[in-house]
C-alpha cells in the first residue's frame, strides 16, 4: 500500500518549498525555489506552477490525499482565503478553492506562522506545554500563541503579529505599521541590518563592518562584530537585545505562558538565545517552566510539517481526504 501524504506547500518571503509531508508530520520530499511575494497574484501564479510541476512526476510510493498550502500575510482558513500578502496590499483571493478546482484534489490554506505553530504543538513543545508562545524572528518578527491548548487566531485571524508591539516609547525609528519604537525595526533581521546602515556614520574609522548605501549587512557578521567588541554592532544589538526581552516579558506577563520556543533565520546557532537570557528578568519569567530555547524543530522545515499536519487533519475532519 501506498503511503499516503499531503501535498505541503511552504511560501515564505523568500522562498516556496513544496514537498510531501505524512501524517506524522516526516517530510518526505522537499524542493526550494526563490519566492515572488510582490503580490497575492504573483504568488499564487508561482505556487500553481510548483504544485503542477510536482505532480507531473508523482512517486510511486506515495498516494497525495490533498494540499496544503501556508502563506505570508492574513489568512481565513475556514473560507479558504488567502485575505491579504501584507496590510497594504490586500487583495482576498479564493485559493484553497482555486487550487482544489485545478488539481482535483481537496485543499486547505493557512498562516505560514499557524503552520510553524502548529508543528511545534503537535512535535515539538506542545507536547511537554499547553501553554507556550512561538515566536520567528527573521526579516520580520511575529509569533503564534498556544492557549490552553488552542492556538489563538483572532477574529480577523490577526493575533499574535508580535512585531508591531511597541517596546520602546522614546524610539525614534518608525515602523512600517506608522508607530514608533516597534520591536521589528529594532530587532528583526532586516531592521537590525538597517539600523547598522543608519549609525554607521556615527562610528566611521571605529567600526569593522562594511557598510554601504546598497549592501545590507549580514545578521551573522554583527553578532560576530558585537563578540569583538565593535562599537557600532554593540549599539544596535544591545537595543535589539533589550527589545526582544521587553516583548518576551511583555508577552509572558499578558498570558502567564509557560514556554517560548524561537524560529527564524536571526535565531539559528542559539547565538540570539544565549545572549537574551540574562536580559529576562526572574520575577517576570518565574512561572515560565520551560524557559526562553530555540525550536528544536528543523527551522527550515517547520512550517512545511505544520502545513501537512494540519492539512491532514482538517481533511479528515472534514471527511475530504482524497486517497480515504
Ligand atoms: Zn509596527
Amino acid at each position: 500500500m501506498r503511503q499516503q501524504t499531503i501535498l505541503a506547500v511552504d511560501l515564505g518571503g523568500t522562498k516556496v518549498l513544496v514537498g510531501e509531508v505524512d501524517a506524522s508530520g516526516t517530510v518526505i520530499t522537499h524542493h526550494k525555489t526563490p519566492s515572488n511575494v510582490a503580490s497575492q497574484a504573483l504568488a499564487a501564479a508561482d505556487i500553481e506552477r510548483q504544485i503542477a510541476a510536482y505532480l507531473r512526476q508523482p512517486r510511486p510510493d506515495t498516494q497525495i490525499c490533498g494540499i496544503a498550502v501556508d502563506l505570508v500575510g492574513r489568512v481565513d482558513s475556514t473560507q479558504g482565503i488567502w485575505n491579504e500578502i501584507s496590510p497594504a496590499n490586500a487583495k482576498p483571493l479564493a485559493l484553497a478553492q482555486r487550487l482544489r478546482a485545478r488539481f482535483g484534489l481537496p485543499c486547505v490554506i493557512l498562516n505560514d506562522l499557524v503552520a510553524a505553530t502548529y508543528a511545534e504543538q503537535r512535535l515539538g513543545i506542545g507536547k511537554t506545554y499547553s501553554d507556550f508562545l512561538y515566536l520567528a524572528i527573521g526579516t520580520g518578527i511575529a509569533g503564534r500563541l498556544v492557549v490552553d491548548g488552542h492556538l489563538l487566531l483572532g477574529r480577523d485571524n490577526d493575533a499574535g503579529e508580535l512585531g508591531h508591539m511597541v517596546v520602546d516609547q522614546h524610539s525614534d525609528v518608525r515602523c512600517i505599521c506608522g508607530r514608533y519604537g516597534c520591536v521589528e525595526p529594532l530587532a528583526s533581521g532586516l531592521g537590525m541590518a538597517h539600523r547598522v546602515q543608519t549609525l554607521a556614520s556615527r562610528y566611521e574609522g571605529r567600526t569593522s563592518l562594511k557598510v554601504a548605501a546598497t549592501r545590507l549587512p549580514a545578521i551573522a557578521d554583527v553578532f560576530a562584530a558585537y563578540d569583538a567588541g565593535d562599537p557600532l554592532a554593540r549599539e544596535v544589538v544591545d537595543e535589539a537585545l533589550l527589545a526582544l526581552a521587553n516583548l518576551v516579558m511583555n508577552v509572558v506577563r499578558l498570558t502567564n505562558t509557560k514556554a517560548v520556543r524561537l524560529g527564524g533565520g536571526v535565531t539559528t546557532g542559539g547565538w540570539l538565545a544565549a545572549h537574551l537570557q540574562p536580559l529576562l528578568a526572574n520575577d517576570t519569567m518565574r512561572f515560565v517552566t520551560g524557559g526562553v530555547a530555540n525550536t528544536t524543530l528543523d527551522p527550515n522545515r517547520i512550517a512545511l510539517q505544520g502545513c501537512g499536519l494540519y492539512g491532514f487533519e482538517q481533511l479528515e475532519a472534514k471527511n475530504d481526504a482524497a486517497c480515504s
